[in-house]
């Protein structure tokens, strides 16, 4: 998602630099250039934080998982999930 914005920015860049030796003016050119580069700047700050909040998801998703780790116990003889803080498997009573 990010890497989309961050080619559309320079996509934006060249164009504008295209664009502007296009007009012939200078004043034009230096002001095409400079709201392009703008925009682009704009469009790679999204992208950064995009960026950012994926690693923050991924993060949260991993403290989640150690979470539930803790919580729930495997029975060593019917291989079932159940909650850590039972002295025995719900499922077939083996005592852990
Ligand atoms: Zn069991």
């Amino acid at each position: 998602m990010s890497l989309i914005l961050y080619l559309t920015g320079v996509i934006n860049i060249i164009v504008a630099i295209i664009y502007g030796i296009y007009k012939g003016s200078i004043g034009e050119f230096i002001i095409t250039v400079f709201v392009c580069t703008v925009i682009t700047f704009l469009l790679f700050g999204i992208g950064n934080i995009i960026d950012n909040q994926d690693t923050i998801i991924n993060y949260l998703i991993h403290i989640k998982e150690d979470n539930i780790n803790d919580v729930v116990k495997k029975c060593s003889r019917c291989n079932k999930k159940y909650e850590a803080i039972r002295k025995s498997c719900p499922y077939c009573g083996y005592v852990d």
